[in-house]
């Protein structure tokens, strides 16, 4: 695959060849990505994958895709299975390293008797809410718990009698022995280990009573595979030093995994939060996690967006230890030119307006050659058809133009793209004044668009034949928030933010024949309208396309503008 995903260096990069050339692990490089399987991958994980997998394929190494499947609540199947597909639509290989951190409930188990037996953790009876309350603040130690000193003995038994579902959930759970008074909060007394029993886990049902938190598991799922990067974004940077408690309290050797932070991508007018997500999809808002406006991967691909696209972006951006939010017309930008360079062309009109050539004989036809991608001659040509009767688009015609305005209008010439020159001779209007029809002539001797005699035109629109074309549903989308940081706002709801015009439902348009039976994801640039992809909803009988993206490239501008300062 291309280098796309891997370009440039970084300070995880420096890290990571120097533990290479220092052979820390032997050389060996062995990354993870690993989700919770509680929502769809957004292209916020798309980052941390390309990061992971990148580093593993540039370092000769290997990248394990781990579920962190700790908490049978909010965990399903579906959500596993969509995220494989997303990993691999990505473009990125697991190999067979494919885990789940529920196999290793077990040994997690065992790791944690290990722990009690050292006298670092202990049963505490207090409630999540109490645990909670008797935290301290960043300037105020916290209350140790009245259970702290309980005895080797005694944790071990109710450790044991809490996995055999005996006590009711929330009743008591399994601590850390570290520091109340710690300055990291992570460090005082952390949970290890919960009661769960209403809701069988997707992979091992009832049999557990107790789940692993992520503190706990997190640590010793990475040190059992082996990895020696890990890495994940800036918001567990003061879990570390829990990281390093755990692994050292479990008796792992060194040189073992070591956890390095970096910033998360955030993009705007998007949110990239699988809870935040979950509502959107729970509520209503969208019509499901794949719905194009959302900014799951499963939804970048329904709406065509290359993963070339994706991975480029990524590393374009790169790797940071700062927080920052990218604009979403940069990822546009970058989708844009991955389809300028990629996607086959072709003619669709949106908004039709009819079209009569009244100089063209009735009932006859023909095709004219086009071009099927202008940055490809590779592409080659295709037959469009040509006949006496079209559609073209409504924004293309004024009875009454300004100056600059190079379409069609009374009495002026146009060149309908690959095809003639025309004239409008006549405007057929209805009874309520609506423009209904435009009469025009063609000129036989401008077959191709260019006159012999070398007048010139000044504007190009692009057409359908309306005998020839196809009827289709089109789906425009705008952003799906009006704010670039819907989360942001103290005290509103990101609801409250949702553009009502995010979707737009164009359901007349009319597609050139070729289109006919274009495979959901087939992916064209609309000329002059912007690149489309067709959808699974379409049928034969009434395809759907949506758009990806519209040709306008306003970051392109912003940056042309910024250089020009
Ligand atoms: P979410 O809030 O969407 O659930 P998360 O971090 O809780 O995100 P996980 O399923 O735990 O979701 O994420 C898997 C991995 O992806 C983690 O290593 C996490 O750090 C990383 N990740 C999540 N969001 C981003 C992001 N926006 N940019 C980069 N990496 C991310
Ligand atoms: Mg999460």
């Amino acid at each position: 695959m291309a280098d796309d995903a891997t370009a440039g260096s970084d300070f995880i990069r420096d890290l990571v060849a120097r533990d290479v050339r220092d052979g820390k692990y032997g050389g060996r490089v062995v990354t993870r990505f690993p989700p919770e399987p509680n929502g769809y991958l957004h292209i916020g994980h798309a980052k941390s994958i390309a990061l992971n997998f990148g580093l593993a394929r540039e370092f000769g190494g290997r990248c394990h895709l781990r579920f962190d499947d700790t908490n049978p609540a909010t965990e399903e199947t579906e959500f596993v299975e969509s995220m494989l597909e997303d990993v691999r639509w990505l473009g990125f290989d697991w190999g067979g390293h494919l885990y789940y951190a529920s196999d290793y409930f077990g040994r997690l188990y065992e790791y944690a008797q290990v722990i009690v037996r050292k006298g670092l953790a202990f049963v505490c009876d207090l409630s999540s809410e109490e645990v909670a309350a008797r935290r301290g603040t960043l300037t105020e130690p916290g209350i140790p718990s009245p259970y702290r000193e309980r005895s080797v003995a005694e944790n071990l038994d109710l450790f044991e009698r809490m996995k055999a579902g005996e006590f009711a959930p929330g009743s008591r759970v399994l601590r850390a022995k570290i520091d109340m008074a710690s300055p990291v909060l992570p460090m005082r007394d952390p949970i290890l280990y919960r009661i769960s029993t209403a809701i069988p886990h997707h992979r091992t049902g009832r049999a557990w009573n107790v789940y692993p938190m992520y503190d706990f598991a997190h640590p010793l799922s990475d040190a059992i595979e082996g990895i020696t990067h890990s890495l994940c974004t800036l918001e567990f940077a003061d879990h570390r030093p829990l990281y390093e408690w755990v692994l050292d309290a479990a008796g792992i050797p060194r040189p073992r995994t070591e956890q390095t932070e970096f910033a998360r991508g955030n993009v705007s007018h998007t949110v990239v939060s699988k809870r935040v997500l979950r509502r959107l999809v729970e509520e209503g808002h969208v019509r499901g996690w794949d719905d194009p406006r959302m900014p799951t991967l499963a939804a970048a691909r329904r709406r065509g967006y290359p993963p070339e696209a994706l991975r480029r972006f990524w590393a374009e951006v790169g790797v940071a230890k700062r927080e920052n939010v990218i604009e979403l017309a940069r990822l546009e930008a970058a989708v844009r030119e991955e389809l300028n360079r990629t996607a086959p062309r072709a003619l669709a009109v949106l908004r039709p307006l009819k079209v009569v050539i009244v100089n063209y004989p009735e009932g006859r036809s023909e095709e004219v050659e086009a071009i099927n991608n202008p940055e490809d001659p590779a592409a080659g040509v295709r037959k469009l058809p040509f006949s006496r009767e079209l559609w073209i688009e409504r924004d293309d015609f004024l009875e009454d133009p300004p100056k600059k305005f190079f379409r069609l209008a009374p009495g002026r010439e146009v060149r309908l793209r690959f095809a003639y020159l025309v004239r409008c001779e006549e405007v057929v209007k209805d009874a309520s004044g609506a423009v209904v029809e435009l009469r025009c002539t063609y000129d036989p001797a401008t077959r191709g668009g260019d006159a012999p005699d070398g007048r010139k035109v000044r504007g190009t629109i692009h057409w359908v034949s309306a005998r020839h074309a196809r009827r289709a549903e089109v789906r425009l989308y705008d952003t799906l928030f009006t704010v670039a940081d819907p989360l942001a706002e103290e005290g509103r709801d990101f609801t409250e933010f949702l553009n009502p015009g995010s979707l737009e439902v164009v359901s007349d348009a009319f597609l050139e024949p070729s289109l006919a039976g274009a495979a959901p994801g087939t992916t064209v640039q609309f000329e002059r309208l912007g690149y489309f992809c067709a959808d699974p909803d379409g049928t034969a009988e009434r395809p759907v396309w949506n758009r990806t993206v519209t040709l306008r490239d306003s970051w392109g501008k912003l940056v042309r503008r910024g250089d020009a300062d």
